[in-house]
This record gives structure tokens, sequence and C-alpha cells, in this order.
């Protein structure tokens, strides 16, 4: 240990990360405090899971992008605001943009990034959809078409997995009539590996909305408001006004280049304490991280997943700290969850199947109880109480 009050430092302020640091905070050091530092080349978390309801004006970004400076106000985790350029195991040291840290035990937490490399013209041409930036460009695309004269706007949304489904859903209801919403998916069906009982309500929830679902069908590749589209043997070149990319996710180049044990995916290998394998000051979690199987099935990358492992990393900070033992991780499935346009949604898990206003209903609720702090939920919860009593007011005046 460099001195005597050891140094965590935490790498990304996501589900993983962010999670980790206040689980961390609430943990009983008595006299072994640590410096605990977050860092995150943003001011501001982001809830995941809610981004698209800022495409349709749902939610505001405030309510689902809070700054860290607000979230970790009564905590003793120092933010760090930068870019995390270099990792060096051997001398225990990150590199970021404007400083090095030294540390004890380092978390790593930087999450994924949306691969746009993937065909000719993609990253010129197709928008990702991840972040706040993402989202704010989509809008400032869609205010220009929707102030143009053209009659119609054609969007294809690449991917039919949870992001395409739920992003061809919110952009149906806030372009209606105008819209011409293509969703584009590789394989067989939509939602490959969802419950059926999503995979119906959300195949009824695009056909409701008029959405082109492209099966067996691949982007071969994108130019200025066209895009090259392969079905069984036959090629095909449609005019389109937006492209949105969700397929894939790619690991970060600070993590890819380690010389730590890696997957195929570029994740990094974990024991089942999620310390990495072969560095044990080390601790990945989240999207970068790989940990040993369950039941012969890969973790999905999840937020459910991420915020399970935060719970356990913290602990395991501790006890690594504090000479007690390790525990293993064990996930627990809770369910999926879709939204489905505005003010719809399905979810099904733990025996329960749910779809429509009682669903969107249920899933507010549940992520109002995720979000990361008691402050935030207060905040947001009462919004989302008052703004529809607010809007029937004005509607009945
Ligand atoms: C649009 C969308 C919807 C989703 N919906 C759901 C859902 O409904 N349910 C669900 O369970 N999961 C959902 N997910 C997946 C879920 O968000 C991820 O699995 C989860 O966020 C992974 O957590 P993480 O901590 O690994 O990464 P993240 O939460 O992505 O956090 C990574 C953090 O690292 C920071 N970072 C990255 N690189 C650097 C760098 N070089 N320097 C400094 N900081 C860096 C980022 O800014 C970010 O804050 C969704 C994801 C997206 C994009």
């Amino acid at each position: 240990m460099t001195n005597s009050q050891p140094t965590i430092c935490i790498l990304g302020g996501g589900f993983g990360g962010l999670y980790t640091a206040l689980r961390l905070s609430q943990l009983p050091w008595e006299h072994q405090q640590p410096l605990i530092y977050l860092v995150d080349q943003n001011d501001h978390f982001l809830f995941a899971p809610l981004l698209y309801e800022l495409v349709t004006g749902e939610l505001q970004a405030w309510e689902i992008a809070p700054p860290y400076s607000e979230l970790l106000a009564h905590t003793n985790v120092r933010f760090v605001q930068s870019a995390v350029q270099q990792i060096d195991p051997q001398q225990q040291q990150v590199t970021l943009a404007d400083q090095v840290l030294a540390y004890d035990r380092l978390v790593l937490a930087l999450g994924g990034e949306t691969p746009l490399q993937q065909v000719p013209g993609s990253a010129d041409y197709a928008l990702p959809f991840r972040t706040v930036k993402d989202a704010y460009r989509l809008e400032e695309r869609l205010r220009v078409l929707e102030t143009s004269e053209a009659t119609k706007i054609r969007v294809a949304v690449v991917g039919a997995g949870p992001s395409g489904v739920e992003l061809a859903c919110k952009l149906a209801d806030r372009l209606g009539d105008r819209g011409r919403i293509r969703l584009i998916e590789r394989n067989g069906e939509i939602l490959k590996s969802a419950p059926t009982f999503n995979q119906t309500a959300a195949q009824k929830a695009l056909e409701k909305r008029q959405v082109w679902i492209d099966l067996d069908t691949s982007v071969q590749s994108l130019q200025a408001q066209e895009m090259t589209l392969r079905f069984k043997e036959q090629t095909d070149t449609l005019p389109v006004d937006l492209v949105l990319w969700t397929v894939g996710t790619a690991i970060a180049d600070p993590i890819r280049t380690l010389p730590l044990p890696q997957n195929d995916l570029g994740q990094l290998l974990t024991e089942p304490t999620l310390q990495v394998q072969t560095s044990p000051h080390l601790f990945a979690l989240g999207d970068l991280a790989h940990c040993p199987e369950q039941e012969g099935q890969p973790l999905p990358r999840t937020a459910q997943v991420a915020i399970q492992q935060a719970d356990c990393v913290g602990w395991n900070l501790w006890a690594s700290l504090t000479q007690r033992p390790l525990l293993p991780f064990h996930y627990t499935h809770l369910g999926e969850m879709l939204t489905l346009g505005e003010d719809s949604a399905a979810l099904s898990g733990l025996g329960v199947q749910l779809e429509g206003p009682l669903a969107f209903m249920a899933r507010r609720l549940i992520y109002l109880y995720r979000m990361p702090t008691l402050d935030h939920q207060l905040k947001i919860g009462v919004n989302w109480m008052v703004k529809p009593l607010l809007s029937a007011l004005a509607n009945h005046e």
C-alpha cells in the first residue's frame, strides 16, 4: 500500500461504478476509511433504460442523468471528471487526461461502446443511441426533418434487440403519420433472447405503429440518404433520412489493451469474487466483465447485472481491505421490461406478466426504486406524481 490510508479508484460512473461507490460509502470502515475516487468522462450518471423517454419528451435529462456532484454530495467519494487513457496494473496507477492517480484497489467499470465500424458508411451515416449526447444529436436531426417540407420521414433502426424495438416504438409515436420506420434484423425474429410474452407484446406494439420489420436482412452499406440491404440473395438500395445503429457492444481501448485475461469479446475474465483473474487488486464488473458462467449461460450485459455486481464488489473491496473473506457473486434474474411507445410497456419476471399502461406504471416504479440515491428518488418521484395532476388541471381550464 502507498500510505496508511488505502486508495480505491473506480473507473466509470455507470451502474457498475457509481453503485459500487455508493455501496462503499455505506460500509462500516471504522478507523480504516479509504480514499475513494470515482472517475468518469461525463459530469453526470445516466440511467440508460430511460433514455428512450427523451425521444418522446416523456422525461427530461435532469430526471435520468443527474450530476455526480449531487449524487455524491453526502458521501466521502471524490468525483474526478476526466477520460481514462491508460491503466498500468504493474505500477498501480491510472493515467487520466489531466492527472495520474495511484491506487491500492482498482475497479474497472467503463462499460461498452456502440461499434460503428461494422459496415462501410456506418461511422459516417448512422447514429448510435447510448448516451445523453446521442439523444441530443437524434433530437437535432429529428427537428430538422420535422420542420422540413418532406411529407414522409424515413427512419431505419438497425437491430431488433431491446434497444432497436424500444427506439422504433418511441420514434413511431413521436413522428406519427409522417414517420416511416423500418426495423432491420439479421436474424429471423425480433428480441431473440427475450421471454415469449415480451416478444409477442413487442410484435403487437410494432404492428400497431406500422413499423416495417425486415427479418433475415443485413445492412451492407450506408451512403448519404441511402442504405443497401441484403435479404437472402437479393440486394436493394433504399432511400432513408436517418439511420440508428443499436447493434453490438465494443470494449473501450483502455481495457482492450490491458495485458490481462480477456474473452473473444474483449471482456475481462474474473474470478467468482469479481477480482480480475491473476490480479487480485483489480475488480471488474458490468458490460466489460466476464464472470464465471452460471448454469452454463454467460451473464447478460444489463443494468440489472451491473447493479447486483456493484453490491458484491463494494463488499469485497471492504473485505479485502479489512482482512475478511471475499464472497462469490451470484446473479438473481428478476425479469425483463420493455418500453413500447408512449405510456405503454411489457414486463415479465418473478411469475408476473404485464403489458400496456399497467406495465408502464410498474416499470416506472421499479426504475424509481433503482435510482441511485434517496434524494434523487424523492425529487423525480414527486415530479412524476405532480406532472399528471398539473397537465389534468391545464386540460380542464
Ligand atoms: C439505450 C440503452 C437502454 C438500456 N436499457 C436497459 C434496460 O432496460 N435494462 C437493463 O438491465 N439494461 C439496459 N441497458 C444496458 C445497461 O445500461 C448496461 O448494461 C449498464 O449500463 C452496464 O453498466 P456498466 O457500469 O458496465 O456501464 P455503464 O453504465 O455504461 O457505465 C460506464 C461509464 O464509464 C464511463 N466511461 C467510459 N469510457 C470512459 C473513459 N475512457 N474515461 C472515463 N469514463 C469513461 C461512461 O461515461 C459511463 O458513465 C441499456 C443500455 C442502453 C444504452
